[in-house]
């Protein structure tokens, strides 16, 4: 069964020249001034009890001519968007309020539509043009798409950033789901490597990428030249705005990075278990830096709900389930292993195991349902319950608030 195309949007810090903001300025001026005019109208229509009018934005045009200088697909858009706020306040008015003027201190944005390419992108040059600017906004590109532009929205946040939301038309995810070569797999994820995955067809260990760890080498040095700069002078701005550059490239990396993994491992395999490692706990220990760079948290909700979209199976073992102590083999629970034991030795059946190794094991056992290892009574949160259905709180608890960069 074909899906409807899913629309997603991408937003991406702009850099407009002083032309393009001036044009900005005028493109939100204008669509603020619609808004307040059509509202203004509206509203006395309503007060009198009167039926509220559609007004199109061409009625103002000839009374207001700098209306005509702006994109006029913006002006149609605030048209819309203010149809839509009153729809949905006689629709729900415990919800929602009657829409409200709007101000220039206000966050400024207005939305244009594509008709016949009058928006493109140059992925190499990094420009996005817009109708009615003759040249391209310089546009930093952290991620390429693969779709159809439908819209852009420019906004412009307090501080004066400039920002470009672009909607696009992609395939609908469920349209080319691949067949899971694997049953399952167990990710274990640790600090010396990424992660630790075994699966169908064994185990493998994912290192740290080294552009990554590089990449944080030269932000170490950033910071310490930073420090050694002067207070307020001008070469003290420079390496704050270095070490700004480099602390957004590693986020878009490590970004991609996860990305990329989680759909590698989503694809292969039907059901993905992962230890529901403790993270608000360890950022409380010397651990917590690796821990905020990793990314581990970012990484599980990733694999969460690329799960859904796919129609894969993810579970969290409950983070009391000993994944590390239990040898995979007997089932023996090693009480004594402490953190720092990278291999260690089943006294029961004289089994040798790598710690990941092992735990991942015991967590791929977990996605196959083999209960007999894992001697912890209802030592799992399972989501398949809460699959498709509200999600049960408890799923959770590592939540996205430890996610620093
Ligand atoms: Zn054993």
């Amino acid at each position: 069964m074909q899906r409807k195309p899913a629309l997603k949007a991408f937003k991406y810090r702009i850099y407009p020249t002083d032309a393009q903001v001036m044009f900005f300025a005028k493109t939100f001026g204008c669509c603020r001034f619609v808004w307040n005019k059509m509202l203004d109208e509206k509203l006395q229509a309503y007060k009198k009890k009167e039926r509220i009018p559609r007004i199109i934005p061409a009625k103002y045009k000839e009374e207001f001519p700098f209306l005509k200088e702006v994109d006029g697909l913006a002006l149609c858009n605030v048209q819309l968007q203010l149809e839509k706020a009153f729809k949905d306040y006689f629709r729900n008015r415990k919800q929602f309020k009657l829409p409200k003027f709007k101000k220039k201190r206000d966050k400024q944005s207005n939305t244009t539509n594509n008709t016949h390419n009058s928006i493109r992108l140059d992925f190499e040059k990094g420009l996005l043009y817009l109708p009615k600017l003759r040249e391209g906004v310089k546009i930093e590109l952290h991620r390429t798409f693969d779709g159809k532009i439908k819209s852009v929205t420019v906004s412009r946040t307090n501080d004066g950033k400039y920002y470009a939301s672009i909607l696009v038309e992609t395939e609908n995810p469920r349209n080319k789901v691949v067949e899971p070569k694997s049953k399952a797999c167990g990710i274990d994820l640790g600090l010396e490597h990424f992660a630790t995955v075994t699966n169908d067809f064994g185990s493998c260990k994912v290192e740290h990428p080294k552009y990554l760890l590089k990449a944080e080498e030269r932000l170490r040095r950033l910071q310490r030249v930073l420090s050694r700069k002067q207070k307020s002078s001008k070469n003290r701005e420079k390496a704050r705005l270095r070490l700004a550059k480099q602390h957004a490239y590693i986020t878009n990396a490590r970004n991609d990075f996860l990305h990329k993994l989680s759909k590698a491992i989503i694809d292969e395999n039907q059901v993905v278990v992962v230890e529901d490692i403790n993270v608000k706990g360890l950022l409380k220990t010397k651990l917590a830096k690796s821990v905020a760079d990793s990314g581990w948290a970012r990484f599980l909700t990733y694999l969460k709900y690329k799960a859904e979209w796919y129609g894969r199976t993810f579970i969290r073992a409950d983070r009391f389930f000993p994944s590390s102590k239990l040898c995979h083999r007997c089932g023996y629970k090693n009480e004594d292993l402490a953190l720092h034991d990278r291999t260690w030795c089943c006294p029961a059946c004289s089994e040798t195991h790598d710690r990941d190794v092992n735990a991942s094991i015991n967590l791929y056992f977990v996605g196959l349902g083999r209960p007999e290892v894992t001697p912890v009574e209802q030592a799992l949160v399972d989501d398949r319950s809460s699959y498709g259905l509200p999600k049960k709180p408890s799923c959770d608890e590592t939540g996205s608030s430890t996610e620093k960069d």
